[in-house]
């Protein structure tokens, strides 16, 4: 089946047409400056040339429309007619307790997503947007709904409680939701499989470093503890995000600088993290670089960003009593080999032993530690569009 799956933000839109029987990408793209002036579609079909289209996109539903135009055009298209979309999987960013699984979309889902508006306020309504969009262009297509917050519903309690008066949670709902949920199970799936451990026995520890970064801690198959929390914003340093942080500075800093609530916030999303630290970038591409100079402060950055992980692999063996495998994803875990070597050198009274010839390996699945290693230590590249596909075909 050829499944289209759908990745909506407030301006732009993340496609890829994917079929499901050999799990290939056949075309993905980017709609950006969606209700600006000037829009484009950025569309690559598979093996193909990248074509960018600027034009005028109104809403989401002229960027799908756009999509479903560039899927079936004579030249750089990749299926004769639409009825060869077979369903359609929509990432959601989230589905507050409503939501531990995967669902199929129709009227009454649609309305349990807006109740978690107020939990994703940036996110869930573009979401919806896409969702609607979806319907009205392709009657009759089933739709399901992939949510990154549904892996880490099977937290206990006890890691998902913050030590607030209960009512909050009572009243708001205030809790650890965790996000990255998408990345975190096929990760962990594929990090078993690939290190031969039987999932229902295992104990996995997944450090999705990317721009946005969160570590889990996976029991047997199960998310038992993740980093972000209540949003994106908790846990690790992060490209432009604090992570975890005393919540007096906010009130600190908003009496000396005279800052509202919101211009703090922003401060603690985008304009702190790697990059606030350094003073260079949020990439760490540029941060290797600015350290190789010698600039101090990347790599104080550096420095702060591998430690945060370190800690909480320290955190989650404990949660666990114990890791077999600790497997590293995303843009940051996937490419940045010191990274990898700094945290792992942390790991050593866990019996991490890892192999700096194999370590220097980028983007596939490799495995770095040594035979004799206590803990695999392993790359898996994340593909949350295919765990989206996957799951959309596996509900239908
Ligand atoms: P997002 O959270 O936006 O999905 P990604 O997982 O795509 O992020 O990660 C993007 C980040 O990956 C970049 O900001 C950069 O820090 C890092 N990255 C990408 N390529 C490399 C590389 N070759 N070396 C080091 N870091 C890299």
């Amino acid at each position: 089946m050829k499944v289209l799956v759908i990745n909506c933000g407030s301006s732009s839109l993340k496609y890829q047409l994917i079929d499901s029987d050999n799990e290939k990408a056949m075309a993905v793209g980017i709609c950006e400056r969606i209700g600006q002036d000037v829009s484009y579609l950025k569309h690559t079909p598979d093996g193909g040339e990248k074509v960018v289209i600027e034009t005028t996109m109104k809403n989401h539903e002229d960027a799908i429309q756009m999509v479903l135009d560039a899927l079936t055009n004579e030249k750089y298209g990749v299926i004769k007619s639409l009825d060869e979309i077979g369903a359609v999987g929509h990432r959601v960013v989230h589905g507050g307790e409503k939501f531990a699984t995967s669902t199929l979309i129709n009227e009454e889902v649609i309305k349990a997503i807006e109740e978690c508006n107020d939990l994703a306020p940036l996110h869930n309504p573009a979401n919806l947007i896409g969702i609607r969009a979806c319907a009205n262009l392709m009657k009759g297509v089933p739709m399901v709904a992939v949510f990154d917050t549904a892996f880490h519903q099977t937290m206990p309690p006890k890691a998902y409680l913050y030590g607030l008066p209960h009512e909050y949670y009572n009243s708001y709902k205030i809790r650890k939701y965790g996000f990255h949920g998408t990345s975190h199970s096929y990760v962990s799936k594929r990090a078993a499989e690939f290190c031969g451990l039987d999932i229902n026995n295992s104990k996995i520890i997944v450090c999705h470093l990317g721009n946005g970064a969160s570590i889990s801690a996976v029991l047997n198959g199960k998310s038992v503890d993740t980093s972000m929390g209540f949003t994106p914003l908790a846990g690790l340093v992060m490209g432009t995000r604090s992570g975890d942080i005393d919540p007096s500075i906010i009130d600190f800093i908003a009496k000396k600088e005279n800052k509202t609530i919101d211009q703090i916030m922003n401060l603690l999303n985008k304009e702190s993290g790697v990059q606030g630290m350094s003073e260079v970038s949020s990439d760490f591409r540029d941060i290797n670089a600015a350290m190789d100079s010698g600039n101090e402060k990347a790599r104080s950055a550096f420095e702060v960003f591998v430690y945060r992980v370190a800690k909480y692999i320290g955190g989650y063996v404990a949660a666990m009593n114990g890791v077999d495998a600790i497997a590293f994803t995303a843009g940051v875990g996937e490419n940045d080999h010191k990274v990898r070597e700094d945290v792992c050198a942390y790991l050593g009274y866990l019996g991490v032993s890892i192999d700096l010839e194999k370590n220097k390996a980028r983007g596939e699945e490799v495995m770095l530690t040594t035979p004799d290693s206590k803990v695999k230590v392993c790359i898996i590249p994340t593909n949350e569009e295919l765990a989206i596909a996957r799951e959309t075909v596996a509900l239908l």
